[in-house]
């Protein structure tokens, strides 16, 4: 990197101490209320990528395991009670798993800091905000309905039923697993599916831990069934197979649209949440010290490893400077560090591949211009450790500001007035989420009605609520997650239309039959 010589450097690492002390977790498949291995007797393990050790292991499904969870879901559709039980069952066992996330909120925190490399602090607050959205799904189990039209005319009445989609496969990634399958599970429950989950194979623990939690709280065998192993012999058999209703995938766009293409040739029912490119926007009359806050806790929290993370900011030109020393200031503040550490904020990268990854991304965005800022390598240390990275001076045509990085490196680009900030803001394929910076109202609805995203934050950045629907535009996905809709998204409608009283013949008259 040419001008690699002028980059501050970013915060010391957190030391690492010795690797935590943990027995690693022996996942199992759960598959129509049993606990088995995999068919071949195949496990996997996953590594701490901040301290490298063995965190956990899974059986490796083949795909006659996979037939196996698809064919118990299936059953469990079409003859076990889940389906017909009242709301208020369906709510009560959702409402009992919540209490069961929250008695373990340590132990599958732990898992999943070691698992993803994020703190452990970061990580009991994720684990603790599921609970909140199995309460919110168990609100929605009660509360969901379908509609009745007396307006038809004496002779009918129209009942608009919503029943439940059928069997449901679930495909998660490793940044935010036991968050994102809690954004999933609970309100397809709560409709009365059945499920199939294949969470990734790099952060499998909390999924199976999850399904001891269900099993405690009565959930019937066969409605939620846990696959693990690899994306293309595990994942893809729950797009194409004729026996499975719906898909909701979070993930990369790439796989996602590839199983998207997969799921639609049978004609299933597709969800889908995807990738980010996601823009903050700041004019010049912020509030600055909030600001420059959100930014640098928008595109660092976890690692960056974050659909929503806000990795481009577009910055008024007057400002540019002032923005761009400010925020490289605040960033080279930020701990970075052991997972465990209780001050760590920036973790570990998930993986090899990934690191390497960013890495070639930040290469790239120099060797086309732009101006390396802070960090942008690698630290010395035995774990998976990236420097917080800003990269100003970016046009919007370079690859570094259009395609998603998934990692912590913000890049800046500038603006001269709102209609350009808009502009820019929606070159990019991706949809997800924005944010306007500005104390003027109409500055801020102008962005906020202006800019492609299914989320707009003004003044603030990544608060979320299960009551706000949730999903991207464009490339960012298909559908919404979350909202009063949530649970009608893993319904169909059924519509009913009864007669009443004599119906008028079509042809002869009744007599004369
Ligand atoms: P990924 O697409 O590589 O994997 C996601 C899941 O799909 C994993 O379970 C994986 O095993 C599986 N998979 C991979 N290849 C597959 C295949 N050929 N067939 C079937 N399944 C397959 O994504 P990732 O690296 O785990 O996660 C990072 C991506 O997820 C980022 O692009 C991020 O933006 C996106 N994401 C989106 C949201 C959102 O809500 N919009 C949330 C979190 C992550």
């Amino acid at each position: 990197m040419t001008n690699q010589l002028a980059v501050p450097a970013a915060s010391a690492l957190l030391s690492t101490a010795e690797a935590p002390k943990h027995e690693a977790f022996t996942g199992q498949m759960y598959i129509d209320g049993k606990w088995i291995e995999s068919s071949d007797g195949q496990r996997f393990e996953r590594r701490s990528p901040a301290h490298g050790h063995v965190v956990s292991s899974f059986p490796e499904a083949t795909p006659a395991d996979v037939e196996g969870a698809i064919q118990a879901a299936e059953k469990a559709y079409r003859h076990g009670p889940w389906p017909k039980l009242k709301g208020v069952e369906r709510a009560r066992v959702l409402l009992a798993v919540a209490q069961g996330i929250k008695a373990r909120v340590e132990k599958m925190a732990l898992l999943e800091s070691l698992e993803t490399g994020k703190p452990l602090t970061q990580a009991r607050g994720e684990v603790s905000g599921c609970v909140d959205l199995w309460e919110y799904a168990a609100s929605l189990a009660r509360t969901t309905s379908g509609d009745a039209y007396d307006t038809l005319g004496e002779d009918m009445l129209g009942i608009v039923l919503r029943q439940p989609v059928g069997v449901v496969g679930l495909i998660t990634p490793w940044n935010f697993p036991i968050w994102i399958l809690s954004q999933k599970l609970p309100f397809a429950l709560a409709a009365g599916c059945t499920c199939i989950v294949k969470p990734s194979e790099l952060t499998s623990s909390t999924t199976v831990m999850l399904m001891e939690i269900l099993e405690e709280a009565g959930v019937p065998a066969g409605v939620v069934n846990v696959v693990t192993g690899k994306g293309p012999s595990v994942g893809q058999p729950l797009a194409e197979h004729p026996a499975i209703d719906m898909l909701s995938f979070t993930g990369s766009t790439r796989v996602g649209s590839m199983l998207g293409g997969l799921a639609s040739k049978n004609l299933k029912k597709v969800a889908l949440e995807l990738g980010g490119k996601n823009p903050q926007i700041v004019f010049p009359d912020c509030d600055w010290h909030a600001m420059i806050d959100a930014v640098v806790f928008g595109v660092y929290f976890n690692a960056g490893e974050c659909c929503n993370s806000g990795s481009r900011v577009i910055v008024h030109e007057s400002i540019a400077e002032r923005f761009a020393e400010a925020v490289v200031e605040r960033a080279r503040q930020v701990p970075v560090g052991d997972p465990l550490h209780p001050d760590s904020k920036i973790g570990a990268i998930v993986s090899e591949n990934q690191l390497n990854d960013i890495l070639g991304n930040i290469e790239k965005g120099v060797a086309a211009g732009a101006r390396l800022r802070l960090g942008g390598k690698r630290y010395d240390a035995n774990g998976l450790y990236l420097e917080p990275t800003i990269i100003t001076d970016a046009t919007p045509a370079m690859s570094i500001a259009r395609d998603e990085i998934f990692g912590p490196v913000l890049v800046v680009i500038p603006f001269s007035d709102a209609a350009q900030a808009i502009d820019i803001a929606n070159d990019t394929a991706y949809g997800l989420s924005a944010a306007v910076w500005s104390r003027d109202i109409d500055t801020c609805l102008t962005v906020a009605r202006g800019v492609d995203a299914g989320t707009v934050w003004v003044n603030t950045f990544l608060d979320g609520y299960p009551e706000l629907p949730f999903g991207g535009f464009k490339s960012s996905g298909v559908g919404r997650e979350l909202g009063k809709q949530a649970v009608e998204d893993y319904t169909e409608t059924k519509t009913i239309q009864l007669h009443i009283g004599e119906r008028k013949n079509w042809w002869l008259p009744r007599t004369a039959a």
